[in-house]
Parts: structure tokens; sequence; C-alpha cells
């Protein structure tokens, strides 16, 4: 899909939010714990490369992707920190991903045996972390007997080094600690037989870190908070200040009074009941504007306008208050006068969570970088 430079929407990450957010982590954390920046899925829409940049500056100490072509991405562009890929590697592939240094998630004794067979001819050392399925019930070993193979295989391998092991928590985001502490007291029972300890223990996405700091290891695994937003969506209080990066603009690229009584859109859903001053926005559901959107307010010189029929793929129709030029500003997510619009907002809206709103903004929209 091309970038669609010549169009005026825009997603702008402001880097001071990011390098902020970042730094109030490494703040709250203990002095000689390492923070791993979690920048899969593009950033989490945000543009990878932009955010490892500022991450580091941050003072990260490493990344993890979710698999291997994220991993390569920031290999590619130069980033020589240790980076972690959260999800399973096909197995056919270690020998590019122990030439490039970097670490792998497993959660079978097979899978190591296979790579061991594959890099047994090499040089190449694999880093392995071993993942714990303590309710999660994802992917990592299911008992105390099974990591312990799995230790024991990898102490007598000389490709495979023991990294790191962890495990990740299905509640850490909500009030009620029931489930989290049910799954903290399964990850201390496979930890007693973990007799010499890796250099990476850690159990901490942005919710256990901020919520649950008592439990963070030794490393964080952190994401979404880093890019502003609070896990929860609100649910649950933030120990120290947030700052979303993302907004979202685009313009009026048509503006005209229909008469009471005329449809807009497909399917003609919605039909003005009065004279309506309506303006034509150049952005759709190709950009991750879903139709799921439909009656939602964008934010134009301070106005709440809502979105009137369908979204279209590439253009959408929001109902204005009075006549607009062309070209006026139209903020999707951000602020505009006394009003702001957060992901959390589009979320609540849709029925789903920021994390999935960030993600659905496709690469047509071009991502401007400031501060
Ligand atoms: C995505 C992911 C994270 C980061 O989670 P956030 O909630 O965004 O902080 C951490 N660990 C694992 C295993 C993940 O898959």
């Amino acid at each position: 899909m091309v970038v669609a430079t010549h169009r005026n929407a825009k997603l702008i990450i402001d880097r001071n939010a990011l390098y902020k957010n970042i730094l109030s982590e490494k703040q709250h954390l203990n002095k000689d714990d390492a923070l791993f920046m979690v920048v899969k899925a593009n950033g989490y829409g945000h543009g990878a490369i932009e955010v490892a940049k500022t991450a580091v500056k941050a003072g990260a100490n490493g990344f993890c992707v979710a698999m291997l072509d994220e991993a390569l991405e920031l290999r590619h562009a130069g980033f020589k920190q240790p980076i972690l890929i959260l999800g399973i590697s096909r197995v056919e592939d270690v020998q590019l991903i122990a030439k490039e240094n970097i670490s792998v998630t497993v959660s079978s004794l097979e899978w190591l045996k296979d790579a061991q067979n594959l890099l047994r001819s090499t040089d190449n050392t694999l880093k392995v972390h071993l993942g714990l399925d303590t309710g999660m019930g994802r992917i990592g070993f299911q008992n105390p007997d099974d990591l312990k193979a799995a230790i024991d295989y990898i102490n007598n391998c000389k490709n495979l080094f023991f990294e790191g092991v962890f495990t990740h928590f299905a509640t850490a985001d909500e009030k009620d600690k029931t489930y989290f502490n049910f799954q903290l007291k399964k990850f201390k029972e496979f930890m007693t037989v973990v007799k010499v300890k890796p250099r990476y223990v850690h159990v901490s996405n942005s919710a256990t870190s901020l919520w649950h700091s008592e439990c963070n290891g030794n490393m964080v695994r952190y994401g979404v908070a880093g890019y502003g937003l609070n896990p929860s969506g609100g649910a649950v209080k933030l120990p120290y200040e947030l700052y979303p990066a993302l907004s979202l603009t685009s313009e009026i690229v048509n503006c005209k009074l229909v008469k009471s009584g005329n449809s807009i859109g497909y399917g003609a859903t919605y039909t003005t009941n009065d004279n309506e001053w309506i303006g034509t926005v150049p952005v759709g559901y190709a950009d991750g504007v879903i139709r799921k959107m439909q009656g939602f307010n964008l934010l134009v010189n301070g106005y709440k306008c809502p979105i009137v029929g369908r979204v279209c793929m590439d253009q959408l129709m929001i109902k204005l208050p009075t006549q607009m030029k062309t070209g006026t500003k139209v903020t999707i997510v951000g602020k505009s006068g006394d009003h702001k619009t957060t992901l959390q907002d589009i979320a609540t809206y849709c029925d789903t969570i920021h994390y999935e709103v960030a993600c659905l903004f496709t690469n047509r929209l071009k991502r401007v970088y400031i501060n």
C-alpha cells in the first residue's frame, strides 16, 4: 500500500510524549532493571523505527517484537540492542535468527531439539527465553518438569544459550487481583526448578509494571504505556502520568449545504432533517477509520461534528455546525479547541480496546514525527 503523501491526512507522532513515558517508566524501575520497549506491529501503529530511536534516547535497553521480520527491520535500521521475539519463530529460521543475534521465545523441548540440529554444524549460538504458561493459555511450558527438561537440554547444547525465562499475565490490568495472584503463584512454582537464574527474568508488560511492580523481575516488556495509553483503558489509576503520542488529523475537502430530506453515503442510512452543512473528509476504512465509527464525533474548530452516513473506503462525511472553508482542519484523534478525542474514546465507541484502534491505522496514512 502506498503512503499517501499528497493527501492532507496524517498521523502525528509526538516523540517527546514517547520519551517522557519511557523515562518515567525507567525512573519507576529499580536501577539495574532493564526496559525492553515493545515495538511489535509497527510500534503499535506509531512506526517501529522512530519509536525505537526515541526509546533508546529515553534509556531503553532492548526491544521486544512479535515476529522475526519485525526484529530484522530493527537490525537493518542499525539497532544493536538485544531484541526478543515474543511469538514462536519457525525453526527453519534459526540460523538467520542466531546470526542476527536475536533472542527467541521457546515453548517446547521439540523446538529446541530441532533448532540444535539445524545449528549443530555452525558456530552460531541461539539465545533462548523460555516462556511459561501460568494461565494465559497462549504459549509456554505447561509445568515445572517440562521446564526443567528444557533447561537441562539447553545446558548440554553448545549452540543454545539460556538467556531468559518469562511469563505473561492475563489480568494485570484489572482491579481484581485474584487471577493475577493465581498466575504469580504458578510462576513461583516454575521458578523453583530454575537453579541458576538466566540474565533476564521477566513477567511485566505495562500493566504488571504499573500496578504489580513488586514482581517486575529484572526486565520489563514495556508496551502500550510507552505510547501514552493506560493499559486498563482508564479503569485503574496510573502511578505516573502518561502522554498519548498519537494524533490523527485531516481536512475538509468539500463543504456544501444539503437541503432537508436528502440522504448521505452508501445505503442512504442518514437523511438530513433540516438544511445541513455537510463536509467531506478524505479518510476512510482503508486508513483504519472503520465503518463502526459512523456517528462518532470528529472535531472541527473545537466543534463536535458527527460522522453522518456510512464511512466509505476512502472518504467520510461529517455534519458541520456552519459553513466551513475547504482546507479546514479535522481532528480525528487529538485536541481541538476545548475538546479532545483519545484512542480510548474511539475504542469505547467501537466496543474494543485502544490497542486495536492504534493497530488499525494502515500505511496509507503518512506518519509525521514532531518534537
Ligand atoms: C505485547 C506484549 C507485551 C506488551 O504489552 P503491553 O500491554 O502493551 O505493555 C508484553 N509481553 C508480551 C508477551 C506481549 O505479547
